[in-house]
């Protein structure tokens, strides 16, 4: 047996064989041939068109997901476009090149004409292509395609990689756990790992070369290890002790009806972060007061995105199930950076998480903008709903938002739509030098949302999904905690709410320091919901502010980190570790 130790992304156990799934990185072969073999190579390529074509057409009768035909049909009328067969046909027979060279070239040619333009249309026809190009290299290559989705069977799923867009394509109810070399802790796919509730262990390293494919392999999202080819006596060990979280989990529920509240009157809104609509039973079950944090962009990441109709319908039905006076705030697309949807943004970026994300995007994309803002304000009729901006890094960003955001509501006005007149607009603040002007962005928005996520990635320049520099990425870091608390004093001092939506807000060991900063909402998986609320229910305000000041003296993460688990040692036992 072998355990290895990697970062806890979802919690819960899963027991099963192992399902391995590599991405292939491949470099696609240039090779000059001879007179001789043109006509050979034209036979490959022919053969590899036809064979291409039937593997889409066996996708689209599969496919977990709606207008799979509609995108297959794109990508069948490309590999029957007489343009680009003979466009390749003259590369292999002039310039004496093999096959995958020449479809390399004559795609990769097409998809930089199209970058270049300013065609929205026909921008998203360059993912299309860039599919194309890898579906028919690959088969030339003779490496044949696999496809996630058609995972029928229990198992664990280890994989150095996963996008956002291949776990919700999963049939999750048959994914018993995920185990990744890659990722972390607030990676969007550990993210939806929660979501979707399947133990995830990732930042493994290389667990894909030692692991074989069906391998007995134990999860544990509590504490981040995976047993490979376990004995009996450790997997009856692992087994308790998820027998143990599982019995504290069923004693928290208890506390679904209660309030947030500390032993000294301090009362704290506890919120859900959901993905999915799917997941509002799950707010509800948990007592969340509401939705703080709702990643509207992952309706975009099914092929075809999300009309507005489409949109409206999802916000409605939130808003419809938690009722008129639960709050739903709806954070407007955050594509890009480890979310990137190649329908809506083409190739990749040379440096994503910097590039063209979330506001940004929005901002040259008005078209799905303003088709966005359109579903949310229709949607604000049916409930309390709130509008959230991301990644906001200055006054001049909010204030183009909120520009589009006034021409939209007199649209609509024009029209006679009715829309909540006074619908709440606030700011995810996880851009540093939007935390160091939070003074000024407090005057033009109604409250903030600390998104630590990506706030401890850019103060810190780490990467928050790479596994090679995860032990960087710490939220007790002296520098992140006095962002945190900027932000939270200048916006409290304008009358703001101070919201935290980061992955940080369901950190027990930063619950008490945030209680000390006098934090009013925090928004999280709503599976975390009732520990929190237990640490609130357990510790005064005077305490907690205690704890703080003695922290904001110290100068590292390390030291940090290791006061925090004492205290909590001390007052909770190993409540939250077992
Ligand atoms: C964050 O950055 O903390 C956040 C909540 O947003 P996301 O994780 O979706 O980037
Ligand atoms: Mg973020």
């Amino acid at each position: 047996m072998r355990v290895m130790q990697g970062i806890a992304a979802s919690p819960g156990i899963g027991l099963g064989q192992a399902f391995l799934y590599v991405h292939e990185r491949f470099l696609t072969p240039h090779i000059n041939i001879e007179e001789g073999e043109i006509p050979e190579e034209l036979k490959r390529f022919k053969k590899a068109l036809q064979v291409v074509a039937q593997d889409l057409a066996e996708i689209v009768k599969t496919a977990a997901v709606d207008n799979s035909e509609q995108i297959v049909e794109t990508h069948l009328l490309m590999l029957e476009d007489p343009e680009f067969t003979k466009a390749v046909e003259v590369l292999i027979k002039e310039e004496q090149v093999c096959a995958e060279w020449a479809v390399e070239r004559v795609l990769k040619a097409a998809i930089e004409a199209i970058e270049k333009g300013n065609d929205p249309l026909l921008r998203e026809r360059s993912a299309d292509i860039n599919d194309i190009r890898w579906h028919l290299v690959k088969q030339l290559m003779g490496k044949s395609h696999s496809n996630l989705s058609m995972i029928n069977h229990d198992v664990i799923l280890v994989s150095d990689t996963l996008l956002p867009s291949q776990v919700l394509s999963l049939d999750h109810k048959y994914i018993k756990a995920i185990a990744l070399d890659g990722g972390g802790k607030t990676s969007h796919v550990a993210i939806l790992a929660q979501a979707l509730q399947i133990p995830t262990v990732v930042g493994l390293g290389n667990i894909t070369e030692k692991v074989r494919p069906n391998d007995q392999v134990i999860v544990d999202g509590n504490l981040g290890e995976v047993a490979i080819r376990p004995s009996v006596a450790s997997a009856n060990k692992m087994v308790e002790r998820h027998a143990k979280w599982e019995e504290n989990t069923r004693k928290l529920l208890a506390l679904a009806t209660e309030e947030a509240i500390t032993t000294d009157g301090f009362k704290v809104e506890l919120k859900a972060n959901i993905e999915r609509v799917e997941e509002v039973a799950s707010v509800l079950k948990n007592g969340a007061e509401g939705v703080g944090l709702f990643r509207s962009e992952f309706l975009f990441l099914k092929p075809g995105g999300a009309s507005e109709e489409e949109q409206f319908e999802a916000y409605k039905e939130v808003l419809n199930r938690l009722g008129k006076t639960k709050a739903v705030t709806i954070r407007t697309i955050d594509v890009g950076g480890d979310k990137i949807i190649p329908d809506l943004q083409g190739l990749s970026e040379e440096n994503p998480i910097l590039g063209w994300r979330a506001v940004r995007f929005c901002l040259s994309r008005k078209d799905i903008f303003r088709a966005q803002l359109r579903a949310l304000l229709r949607a604000s009729n049916y409930g309390k709903l709130k509008i959230m901006f991301p990644m906001i890094s200055g006054v001049e960003e909010l204030e183009s938002a909120l520009t589009i955001l006034e021409q939209v509501k007199d649209e609509l006005r024009g029209n006679r739509v009715p829309f909540d007149e006074e619908i709440e607009v606030g700011i995810m603040v996880e851009v540093p030098s939007a935390a160091l002007t939070a003074d000024i962005l407090a005057k033009k928005t109604d409250f903030f949302s600390i998104g630590t996520n990506d706030l401890i990635q850019y103060t810190i320049a780490v990467d928050r999904g790479n596994e090679k520099i995860a032990y960087l990425y710490q939220p007790f870091h002296p520098g992140v905690l006095r962002l945190i608390q900027m932000v939270v004093e200048k916006g409290s001092a304008a009358g703001l709410p101070v919201a935290m939506c980061g992955e940080m807000a369901s950190n027990p060991l930063a619950v008490v320091l945030l209680i000390g900063m006098g934090i009013n909402e925090l928004s999280m998986s709503p599976l975390s919901i009732l520990k929190v609320k237990h640490i609130i229910r357990s510790i005064s305000k005077l305490e907690a502010y205690e704890v703080l000041e003695e922290v904001l003296k110290m100068d590292s993460y390390l030291n940090i980190n290791r006061y925090l688990r004492e205290w909590m040692y001390d007052r909770f036992g190993d409540f939250f570790t077992a």
